[in-house]
């Protein structure tokens, strides 16, 4: 008896909604009646799941269902359509070089059969390839137009990750992260940086809807997203009110917006920001303190909750205890501790010369090292090594560095305490911060003794001095 021809039967589940395609089973019914007819046998049904080819996305099983015919493991193919198959020509060109080398003639679409042997096969192969490509891109064409109906009516854009703040339906509030967003604005608001922001996000867990940690960038596209404030945006433009409630009010939106977005604004804000963020401690539980405002009013605050870890015990003024750290900071340049501190044994413009030349080159190599591994000059595994030596070393470099700049942000000022302490309130925040980083590690802040008493109680404030 001859050997039956060993087919390879093909069938993909489409993302297309409109429910004019047909199911996968039907796909797979067809392609078994067709194999019967002409007395295939059908060895292997390979099957993709809800992926669309066009999209450029892997699709497994048709990448199985090549390397069995490379193997020559299948003497045939049958597919219900060509788009099924393939929707861009390069992946038809693998495909049928793929048949070609192992002696596959037979291609059977329920649209017609492509013999692979025949000049005429290929040809045809590619006009239904361009025939799926050119369905795909009036698809788009009809998706766009979609899209914009949708907007115009205030609907929630679908597809890809929901927004942070909101369920998958985009509408409803996740109420979690509708409170880490009130939070945020009214921190912003109120002066703290982005920066300080996504640290503390960080330090408390709270993570992206993707499950990354957030950055200073991915903070302020979340912050100045008008669909946070219920404005529906369509191809970066608000084009009317969203059938959603908003987050926060129209105001705090606009407000978000131009405080960040306006170039002008992101180097010099104005003074309402947090002098000590990332340098206190909570006395009690000996977490770090955050900005807490409350009522308007800037204070620092071990905060509790599900997403941050402190015990809530301490909180403390913020007006009082910067004006009395800044103070101290001032005093304590003047100090002969001090002076001997940044005199005595402070590293010379050489030593910071070389250092910074250090970090470059590193830099460059690091540069260079990426370029070459483009280039297939290395292997992935020598670029891993390389690269893990030098941010060793480059880490070493900027350590020692970050210390020799701590001290240049005082250095001017050793012994001129009372001609700092004039310009103090005039210098910009982040000059402020290098001066009291410089001086000040961290301090610890005690519970008030007398709950609710106004202004600051200097013996809540434990400092541990840097230099
Ligand atoms: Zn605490």
């Amino acid at each position: 008896m001859m050997k039956r021809m060993a087919a390879a039967v093909y069938a993909r589940i489409s993302q297309d909604r409109s429910g004019q395609e047909l199911g996968v089973r039907r796909q797979l019914e067809d392609c078994r009646a067709e194999a019967d007819r002409r007395g295939w046998q059908v060895v292997e049904e390979y099957v993709d799941d809800d992926m669309s080819a066009y999209s450029g996305k892997t699709r497994p099983q048709y990448e199985r269902m090549l390397a069995d015919l490379a193997e020559g493991r299948r003497d045939a193919v049958i597919v219900w359509h060509m788009d099924r198959l393939h929707r861009r020509p390069a992946e038809l060109e693998r495909f049928v070089d793929t048949c070609v080398r192992a002696g596959v003639r037979d291609v059977v679409t329920l649209s017609g059969d492509i013999d692979l042997a025949k000049g005429d096969g290929l040809l045809m192969a590619r006009l239904l390839a361009a025939v799926a490509a050119n369905e795909s891109d009036s698809k788009k064409r009809r998706g766009a137009r979609k899209a914009l109906e949708i907007a115009q009516s205030g609907r929630p854009m679908m597809g890809g990750p929901r927004p942070f703040g909101f369920e998958v339906d985009r509408v409803t509030h996740n109420p979690a992260e509708a409170v880490v967003i009130r939070d945020l604005a009214a921190r912003l608001l109120a002066g703290e940086t982005l920066a300080s922001l996504a640290t503390t996000l960080q330090r408390d867990g709270v993570a992206t809807v993707g499950g990354k940690e957030w950055r200073t960038n991915t903070v302020r596209a979340m912050l100045t997203n008008p669909r946070l404030w219920g404005m529906r945006v369509h191809q970066g433009q608000v084009i009317g009110a969203g059938t959603w409630a908003p987050v926060i009010t129209p105001e705090q939106g606009e407000r978000l917006r131009r405080l960040l977005l306006d170039p002008a604004r992101r180097t010099n804000r104005s003074a309402r920001r947090y002098l000590l963020s990332g340098m206190l401690r909570c006395g009690k539980c000996g977490r770090p303190m955050h900005s807490k405002p409350k009522n308007g009013v800037r204070r620092y605050g071990c905060v509790t909750g599900p997403d941050s870890r402190g015990c809530g015990g301490v909180f403390i003024s913020a007006e009082g205890l910067e004006a009395f750290i800044a103070q101290a900071v001032l005093y304590r340049l003047d100090s002969p501790d001090m002076h001997q501190a940044l005199t005595g044994d402070g590293p010379d413009e050489e030593a910071t010369r070389v250092l910074a030349d250090a970090i470059q080159a590193d830099t460059d190599r690091l540069d260079d090292l990426a370029v070459m591994f483009a280039d297939g000059e290395i292997s992935r595994a020598e670029w891993l090594t390389a690269r893990y030596r030098i941010q060793q070393h480059l880490e070493a470099s900027r350590r020692e560095f970050a210390k020799v700049t701590h001290r240049d942000a005082v250095a001017d000022y050793i012994g001129r305490g009372d001609e700092l302490r004039q310009q103090w309130d005039g210098l910009n925040l982040s000059r402020q911060v290098a001066i009291v980083k410089a001086v000040l590690d961290h301090a610890t802040i005690l519970p008030a003794a007398v709950p609710g008493r106004h202004g600051l109680d200097p013996d809540r404030v434990v400092p541990d001095w840097r230099l």
